[in-house]
């Protein structure tokens, strides 16, 4: 059953740690073994990623464009199958997995297309500054579970791109996906350039730590993020940090229910909520409350909940049990707290980490479902009677990573600098595309992906001064 390996200097490898097992989160059944890497396995994984680095770094950016280009090709040629392992490990319907490998196909090429400008700060008769771009060196990744191939690609690509070499590590809970992408590219770049490894916190650590690291892309939690910044002070590196968020949205009022509600719900429960920039709390005034409630619990009653590979399946799976007791625990203890539930509010009575999709009215401040990144498929939706206390409210978590205003697009365009967040959402939420930077400020995180922004991010500026 073993025939997913790592990929360390272009070839197949297999753990040297006992394997780990992948479950299946439709029916908690064993899904797939995964190898598990040990120290020294990360240690030449990093070798082999130093030694590839400088033929890498030293080829034109049409040359990297060509590979990268190809990467694209090998991911749409194997669409089929990586979307099958999504569906498998990570549980999400398979129409959702489909969507997950097209992002990765369109986010690499997009990527290899971007134009990366020289900067000229002078351009005197005497003299001439420019600000140029080089490669940083060896770069780590580290992923979560929620959209496992899509966010290695968000953090592999451009980081290749700008002529650094790779060593990925993925999540424990979902690795076979990206063991599968670095088996597929073994035949497409040269041995080092993208080295795949697989472990769980233990060797995450070992590459925070990592001397021959030179920069750490990570998306995941913000306990996990603060543990790799304490750990990366080691040489400095440079880190790009996607953390938790508990994103707010604020329907203005008086806003046209009917023409936002599908929005509402979407950008609420995409991936059953388990995705960093969903909804995660709603902010309606008071006398639309129970009507936008009802409303978003049509919806979620509609949702064809089961096997993400099952027929007219809509929605799958929490991805695994810690999730799904999370979610459990604050649906509970709000509605003993005296919130509403309007829809779903309890596991399904079977097999698998299935949860309906759940509207809770008449939440509010001090919930902890409120309070906390549920991270799951809830919303709390909460009462305002002013705009400003909404905002407030909105602003009141320690994280920061987007928000979302609905109704009057002029009204909302006024208010967004109001919220404290790196991404702001009109009529819209949790939107990221490959061409404008994402990224989240207070406890979410700093630095961008995504964009020339994001691009840069994977470079050094280096300032050159000519007399001439
Ligand atoms: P997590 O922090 O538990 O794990 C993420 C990764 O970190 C895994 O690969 C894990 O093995 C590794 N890890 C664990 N301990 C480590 C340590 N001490 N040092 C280094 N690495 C370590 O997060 P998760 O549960 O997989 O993902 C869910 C979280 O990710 C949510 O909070 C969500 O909001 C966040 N997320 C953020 C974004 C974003 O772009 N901001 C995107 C997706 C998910």
């Amino acid at each position: 059953m073993n025939q997913f390996a790592m990929t360390i200097d272009g070839k197949d490898v297999q753990g040297e740690m006992p394997s780990s097992m992948v479950l299946n989160p439709a029916n908690e059944q064993q899904a797939f073994l995964a190898p598990m890497a040990s120290v020294a396995q990360l240690n030449k994984a990093v070798e082999s990623a130093k030694t590839a680095y400088p033929n890498w770094s030293s080829l034109t950016q049409t040359k990297r464009d060509e590979y990268i280009n190809k990467i694209a090709d090998v991911i749409e040629l194997n669409a089929s199958v990586l979307a099958s392992i999504i569906v498998e490990e990570q549980g999400k319907p398979t129409q959702l997995a489909q969507m997950e490998v097209g992002g990765a196909v369109a986010w690499t090429r997009h990527t290899a297309s971007i134009e990366i400008p020289v900067e000229v700060y002078e351009d005197s008769e005497n003299k001439r500054i420019e600000g140029r771009r080089k490669s940083i060196g060896v770069v780590g990744s580290i992923t979560p579970w929620n959209w496992p191939l899509m966010i290695a690609i968000w953090h592999i690509i451009p980081a290749l791109r700008m002529g650094n070499t790779v060593v990925l590590k993925p999540s424990e809970l979902t690795p076979v996906n990206t063991l599968k992408l670095g088996q597929l590219l073994q035949d497409v770049l040269p041995a080092g350039v993208l080295n795949v490894i697989s472990g769980g916190g233990d060797i995450g650590r070992a590459m925070s730590e990592h001397q021959q690291i030179n920069k750490l892309v990570f998306t995941g939690s913000t306990p996990t993020g603060q543990n790799i910044m304490q750990a990366a002070a080691t040489n400095l590196k440079r880190l790009t940090l996607e953390l938790g968020g508990n994103d707010a949205g604020i329907v203005l009022p008086n806003a046209d229910l009917d023409a936002i509600t599908e929005g509402l719900f979407a950008t609420a429960f995409i991936n059953m909520g388990q995705t960093c920039a969903a909804l995660k709390r709603l902010y309606v005034h008071e006398s639309q409350h129970d009507e936008l409630c009802q409303k978003l619990a049509d919806i979620a009653t509609k949702q064809v909940v089961g096997d993400g590979f099952g027929d007219g399946v809509t929605f799958g799976p929490v991805q695994n049990s810690a999730q799904l007791e999370k979610v459990i625990a604050m649906v509970d203890e709000a509605n003993q707290q005296g919130a509403v539930i309007y829809s779903g509010g309890a596991r399904l009575d079977k097999a698998g980490y299935f949860y309906p999709p759940t509207i809770i009215g008449n939440a509010r401040s001090g919930m902890r479902v409120v309070e906390e990144e549920q991270f799951g498929p809830v919303l709390p939706v909460i009462k305002y009677k002013s705009v400003e206390q909404a905002i407030t409210e909105a602003n009141s978590v320690e994280v920061g990573l987007g928000g979302s205003l609905w109704g009057d697009v002029e009204q909302a365009s006024e208010l967004a600098s109001q919220l404290e967040c790196g991404s702001v959402w009109i009529n819209g939420h949790a939107e990221v595309l490959p061409h404008a930077p994402f990224g989240g400020c207070k406890m979410s995180g700093f630095g961008v992906e995504f964009g020339l922004e994001g691009l840069l991010e994977n470079s050094l500026l280096q300032v050159v001064n000519i007399n001439k």
